[in-house]
């Protein structure tokens, strides 16, 4: 019955005040200095904290610094180019003084799209600031990516991410940042099909994660490892020379020889061959340095295996080293 004495423009008004209200996500009102001028919607609170204690502070009076001046930046990046923009960021509950804490746990990843409010003819300068709560996104996201770059066995990078690797040192160089020193390595190792043979595959995927947890604990600094397949792990060694690296791989394989895997009071020897070849100026693609690199993994092999081999080493030592 009120609503019938309205004016027309407030009825109007009235409309649109309801329409945002009932918005599940938040829209920010904010103006150039960044205060919060207005908050509507974020009616879900599974999703969003109560927003309306922010209304008259500005970014910088609740929330660290840093973030406010990000987040002071967009708005005002937004304001000068009369242009709309996205941006995408984590937020706590309790980065943000004041806040009723009635919301989501724990640190929440955001989109905020921005856009320039039309000036009211007054002089405002401000922006509309809709928000929408992307955590789940971001968790599958990252769990995608954790699925195709990590070895399911043993936890490690995987062969595609040891490519992704590679092919970013290579583009870099390629580009002219060459970035100090860098060596590949590819180890296989030895007679892993009588382990399997004598002991059951189960024993066999017990001592590839022996293997990887060795690896990455004893490689140290700048050296990253994948599982390449099988039984075949590939190492990027960076800021490395190539006799560091052989070294540290030799080390690995001693560290294998003194401390094997257990099984019940049996002890599982294990050792490999491999092949470590530098990243030089003249490579451009990953399948030309790894073919290198394999094929000093098969000369190692056919050597008698249990050696790490680097280009040259017949002229280097006259024999191949046990
Ligand atoms: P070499 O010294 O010449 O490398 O001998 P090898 O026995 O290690 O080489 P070969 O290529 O003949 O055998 C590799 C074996 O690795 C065969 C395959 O069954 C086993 N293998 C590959 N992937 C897995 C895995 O995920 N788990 C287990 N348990 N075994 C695997
Ligand atoms: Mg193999
Ligand atoms: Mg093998």
């Amino acid at each position: 019955m009120a609503q019938r004495s309205l004016s027309p423009l407030r009825q109007r008004a009235a409309f649109l005040e309801g329409v945002l209200q009932s918005l599940v996500d938040p829209v920010f009102v904010l103006d150039h200095e960044g205060r919060y001028l207005d908050v509507f919607g974020a009616n879900e609170r599974a999703q969003y904290d109560s927003p309306h204690y922010l209304i008259g502070k500005t970014l910088h009076e609740v929330m660290p610094k840093a973030l406010a001046d990000g987040f002071l930046a967009d708005i005002r990046g937004v304001l000068d180019s009369g242009e709309p923009r996205s941006s995408e960021y984590p937020l706590s509950a309790l980065d943000c003084d004041g806040n009723p804490m009635d919301g989501p746990e724990g640190p929440q990843w955001f989109i905020g799209r921005i856009a320039p409010l039309q000036d009211d003819g007054n002089g405002l300068r401000a922006v509309t600031w809709v928000v929408v709560n992307i955590s789940e996104r971001k968790r599958l996201e990252s769990e995608l990516h954790r699925l195709a770059n990590c070895d399911d066995l043993t936890g490690m990078a995987n062969r595609r991410q040891f490519l992704i690797w590679l092919g970013e040192v290579l583009s870099a160089r390629d580009a002219g940042r060459p970035g100090g020193s860098w060596q590949v390595a590819m180890l296989d190792l030895d007679h892993f099909k009588r382990i399997n043979d004598r002991y059951g595959h189960l024993v066999g995927d017990e001592l590839l994660r022996h293997v990887a947890g060795e690896l990455e604990r004893q490689l140290g600094e700048g050296a990253r490892a994948a599982r390449f397949g099988g039984e075949e792990f590939a190492v990027l060694f960076e800021n490395t020379g190539l006799d560091e690296a052989v070294a540290r791989l030799d080390r690995l394989r001693r560290r294998l020889g003194e401390s094997p895997m257990k099984l019940g009071s049996e002890q599982i020897p294990c050792d490999f061959s491999a092949g470590v070849c530098s990243v030089g100026d003249e490579d451009r693609h990953a399948v030309d340095l790894l073919r290198r690199v394999d094929s000093l993994l098969y000369e190692a092999k056919e050597a008698g295996r249990g050696r790490v081999l680097q280009p040259g080493w017949r002229e280097r030592r006259g024999r191949a080293p046990a």
